[in-house]
């Protein structure tokens, strides 16, 4: 894509009222635009990166057996009335019609995938079933000042499962366990998996996967030798005790974390409140065993910005970058130069290399890389009157210092 048509621009200031870091970012490199107070719009760029993410998720809810649905954001007020979260959950939006009919919109979507999966899901044949969407969810949170990492309106991937038995979500809650911790790493981020109590409605563990971050919103205690994580509000451990799993002596380190998901073992709540029977081997009505699990996919965008970002700007991972590849012209108005810039851009762009193509003119080499930097792509190309005359590139990393001088029909051969 060529940055002289990218209708985007960026922006030396961060805004006044913003301040989180992962929100001055991404507003100062025109990925988000903020509309509120945790209400923001995603440009060309940021859609990007948000689509990254959503690939990841996408694939892994499939390769567990994951369908995906899309379900309806405006909802009824009936179901929510009747789990009892009309009244019961703070963060519910409720809008009134001009009719005098309620409303909300999802903040979470059991209410609507119950009634869902009883429609189809009759007999432990139907059984066990997990449907999920990636979608906006609406949260009247008190506090919004963490940037995207807490919105009132941010996309969630939330799944649902249904099972004949404990044994059987038993199972399923491993597999599932351990997609998440995959999509994390495939984002470039290390979460751990953190035991916790399992919300209001069940008083089953649950898990929560934290990834260290001093931008985060929760305390964790974690050990130093094993995988052992715990959130520090309902856990009786405190910073330097000996952690009690592990085999290597480990003690336990306190941090500050952000929750980027959690899976939950909701019992029969919801089959209970919508009277959802199963018919089983033996011919009887049973309710199925529900679990939920979500990821915070804007969240994980900000975490990422937070994890990785210099005092220049954002270092995309580069599974969740917008663009692997930044090719800078310092003479876009320059014949060979400009014609060379082009080949490039459309040789990589035809091999399908993800590349964002600095072809502006009248903008000088320092706000080129200073844009480049703020921007993040992993990969950078520059050309010159000089490395042009040459046949040559010069590249260089994002997080890197050095720069690199290779022949052009090199760095396209080392691409394979
Ligand atoms: P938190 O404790 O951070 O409020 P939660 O327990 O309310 O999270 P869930 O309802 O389980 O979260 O939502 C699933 C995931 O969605 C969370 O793990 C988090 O990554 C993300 N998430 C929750 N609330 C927000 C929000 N307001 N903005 C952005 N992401 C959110
Ligand atoms: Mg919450």
């Amino acid at each position: 894509m060529r940055q002289s048509q990218l209708f985007t621009k960026t922006r030396r200031e961060a805004p006044s009222d913003e301040t989180s870091k992962n929100a001055q970012l991404l507003i100062r490199g025109g990925y988000v635009h903020k509309e509120m107070a945790g209400v923001y719009s995603y440009l060309p760029l940021g859609r990007r990166v948000l689509e990254k993410i959503e690939r990841i998720v996408r694939e892994e809810m499939d390769a567990i057996g994951g369908q995906e649905i899309r379900m309806a954001t405006l909802h009824p007020s009936e179901p929510w009335k009747q789990t009892g979260a009309w009244e019961n959950v703070d963060v519910v939006f409720k809008i009134m019609s001009r009719t005098e009919k309620e409303y909300t919109v999802g903040q979470s979507e059991e209410e609507i995938v119950t009634p869902i999966a009883q429609e189809y899901a009759l007999s432990y044949k139907d059984l066990p079933l997990a449907v999920y969407q990636i979608g906006q969810k609406y949260r009247d949170e008190l506090r919004a000042k963490s940037g995207v990492m807490r919105g009132r309106e941010f996309t969630m991937k939330d799944m649902y499962s249904f099972h004949e038995t404990q044994e059987d979500f038993d199972r399923f809650y491993a597999v599932a366990k351990e997609a998440y911790l995959k999509v994390y790493e495939r984002c470039g981020l290390t979460a751990k998996a953190t035991e916790a109590s399992g919300g209001s409605f069940t008083k089953k563990l649950s898990y929560e996967f934290m990834v260290l971050t001093d931008a985060g919103e929760d305390d964790i205690l974690y050990c130093d030798k094993c995988p052992y994580c715990a959130n520090v509000e309902i856990t009786k451990e405190k910073e330097g005790d000996a952690c009690t799993r592990c085999t290597k002596s480990g003690k336990l380190t306190r941090a500050k974390a952000s929750e980027v998901g959690n899976i939950f073992d909701l019992g029969t709540k919801y089959s209970h409140d919508f009277n959802y029977t199963f018919r089983d081997a033996e011919g009887n009505q049973q309710y199925p065993i529900m679990g939920c699990f979500g990821i915070g996919v804007t969240r994980l965008m900000g975490v990422a910005v937070e994890a990785f970002a210099d005092e220049k700007g954002i270092v995309w991972p580069e599974s969740v970058a917008p663009f692997a590849y930044h090719l800078i012209s310092l003479a876009p108005d320059d014949g060979p130069v400009r014609a060379f810039g082009d080949e490039l851009h459309e040789t990589l762009a035809k091999r399908g290399v993800e590349i964002l193509y600095d072809d502006r003119k009248g903008v000088s080499a320092g706000e080129k890389f200073a844009d480049s930097d703020l921007l993040g792509i992993p990969h950078r190309i520059v050309i010159s009157k000089k490395t042009v005359a040459d046949g040559n590139v010069e590249i260089k990393e994002r997080t890197g210092a050095e720069m690199r001088i290779i022949a052009k029909t090199d760095f396209l051969s080392s691409l394979g």
